[in-house]
């Protein structure tokens, strides 16, 4: 593949761009700088350096987004912003979607993705794969709220299915500070932790997602920016 059509694919910008960061001397390959956009690279198992940081080359494309509130997950938004308008062009159009979803007001770490069977393992509960999210609440957190999460809730209906419940549990949970609430869950059903903290009688007034699996959210990732995730078993190591 030619080395301007690389970075394009690996979503460094416009082609435009990419071809920029070649002609500027941004652009090393094997150690050695390439300044022609039209050079040919064997994609498989290309290591490539831009701007001095090293990036492999990667097939299917697994991005962690510290996603700011005000951005909805669905690729046909209704009142907000999609999070993928906080990708570049390139990444848009490999067609990558987020793992799950996220409320609009809830901010922390989103994974998205092109590979559909990703999506499918690390979303389905058989896989057990935890998220830990952070909720404050209006009222104070007792003990007993707690237990109850640990213990399981029947959650009320959603909208769209008056007179629906169903049990859950989180896999842990832990009270911070006077109003936090730490939980951890293997599920994601619709507004799971909003609707489990009214199940206890409280209610989650902000929502925020430090880690998905094993991964964490890097204290170095502003609010909207996004990194590669070198490989699908950071997300389960
Ligand atoms: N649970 C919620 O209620 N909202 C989210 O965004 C994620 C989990």
């Amino acid at each position: 593949m030619r080395l301007s059509q690389i970075l394009f694919s690996q979503g460094f910008g416009t082609r435009r761009l990419c071809a920029g960061l070649i002609y500027n001397d941004e652009v090393k390959v094997g150690g050695e700088l390439v300044d022609d956009p039209d050079a040919q690279f064997e994609t498989d198992g290309l290591v490539f350096e831009v701007s001095g940081k090293t990036w492999p080359f990667f097939d299917k494309a697994l991005i962690l987004l510290n996603k700011p509130a005000g951005y909805e997950c669905s690729q046909k938004p209704k009142h907000h912003p999609s999070v993928l308008s906080l990708l570049p062009g390139p990444l848009r159009e490999r067609g990558v979607q987020p793992i799950g979803r996220l409320d609009e007001d809830t901010t922390g770490l989103l994974l998205l993705t092109d590979d559909g069977a990703l999506i499918h393992k690390l979303t389905s509960p058989k896989h057990h794969v935890p998220k830990v999210y952070e909720a404050t609440c209006k009222h104070p957190v007792t003990p007993e709220m707690v237990e109850k999460l640990k213990a399981g809730v029947e959650l009320r209906e959603p909208d769209d299915k008056p007179g629906y419940t169903e049990f859950t549990k989180a896999e842990g949970a832990e009270a911070f500070g006077t109003h936090g609430i730490r939980l951890t869950l293997i599920e994601g059903k619709y507004h799971q932790v909003k609707r489990m903290i009214a199940a206890i009688g409280n209610r989650c007034e902000s929502l925020h997602r430090p880690s998905f699996g094993a991964l964490q959210l890097p204290e170095t990732l502003k609010s909207g920016e996004w990194t590669w995730v070198a490989s699908p078993a950071e997300v389960s190591a």
